[in-house]
């Protein structure tokens, strides 16, 4: 089934307790891109980068199958940049920096071809953005998934509620879904955010896994793989959105069941993206791989009684 992702290309440069990079492929466009071609071809990509981005990055995301006939290439212009700093815990982190750049006026131009998907992911982007891309769509998407972050609940909380009432699932962090809701308990935060719009609210809790809430009280719980080092979690939630929903895209379902096992392939996606700095670890992944550790997910919480 064909995926439409929007979000950003960047280069990010990330300090943690393992080490600092230079400037490097990210952004969550970039994540996603790679996570999902995983499990599904027939992939489009929109998103902007300026003329000195990495261009070897760019054909090896069409060497994957993804038609990037939708990523713009501003001449002239400079690529997104943003920089990030984590805690010891590696569970939370300072922004440093966030230059928009390209992203600043970015108009989202969908290629025709790539206008009628089946699914859709807005990654992490502005909202205003994120919405002239649905209103773009030539029909109405199986499933669209939204991802966010605090930053965008900073500055431009009034267009990340109207997004929010245009989607079927949202994807927050913990932090971001106490900030969005107002409320300290999860169970209650996703009362108030699945009253704002979407059906499905699925809470990350970086190493203490994810929350899915549907409807009528329906609550599925994903541990995370327990790792001896976490080394770089920039872009494990990207990493999980675009695995959970090239997933539901490889089995054409929009159901809670469907969502159940997705989110245990989002988490095991996820979990590869630690191990490296940036998208390294995403892009060498093999399928058997991805197969393996999402049976590991299983034996880690099933159990006889
Ligand atoms: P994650 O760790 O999954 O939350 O995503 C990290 C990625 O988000 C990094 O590669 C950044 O380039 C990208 N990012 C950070 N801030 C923003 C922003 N304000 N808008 C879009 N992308 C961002």
């Amino acid at each position: 089934m064909s995926i439409l992702i929007i979000g950003s290309m960047a280069f990010d440069a990330i300090e943690t307790p393992y080490g600092k990079t230079g400037k490097i492929v990210g952004g969550s466009a970039s994540f996603i891109s790679l996570a999902a071609a995983k499990q599904t071809k027939d992939i489009g990509l929109v998103a902007v980068v300026g003329e000195d981005f990495d261009m070897d990055f760019l054909n090896g995301l069409k060497n994957d199958g993804i038609d990037t006939s939708g990523v713009q290439i501003k001449k002239g212009e400079k690529s997104f940049f943003w920089s990030g700093k984590y805690h010891l815990d590696m569970n939370s982190r300072d922004t440093l920096v966030t230059e928009l750049n390209v992203l600043g006026d970015f108009d989202p131009i969908i290629p025709e071809h790539l206008a009628q998907p089946d699914y859709v992911m807005l990654g992490n982007l502005a909202p205003a953005v994120q919405i002239s891309t649905l209103n773009r769509l030539k029909k109405k998407p199986k499933l669209t998934v939204l991802d966010t972050m605090n930053f965008w609940m900073d500055i431009a909380l009034d267009d990340l509620k109207e997004v929010i009432t245009m989607v079927d699932v949202l994807t927050i962090n913990d932090e971001e879904a106490r900030q969005l809701s107002g409320e300290y308990s999860l169970v209650k935060a996703a009362a108030k955010i699945r009253e704002m719009g979407p059906q499905t609210l699925i809470i990350k809790k970086g190493e203490h896994g994810a929350l899915l809430f549907g409807q009528e009280d329906e609550i599925f719980f994903c541990p995370a793989l327990p790792l001896e080092e976490v080394f770089d979690p920039t872009g494990a939630g990207d990493s999980f959105a675009g695995g959970f929903l090239g997933y539901m895209a490889s089995k054409n379902a929009t159901d809670f069941e469907t969502m159940k096992q997705a989110i245990v392939y989002g988490s095991a996606t996820a979990s590869f993206c630690v191990e490296k700095f940036g998208t390294e670890r995403i892009a060498q992944l093999s399928e058997e791989e991805l197969h393996e550790r999402a049976r590991k997910f299983i034996s880690l919480s099933a159990v006889s009684l």
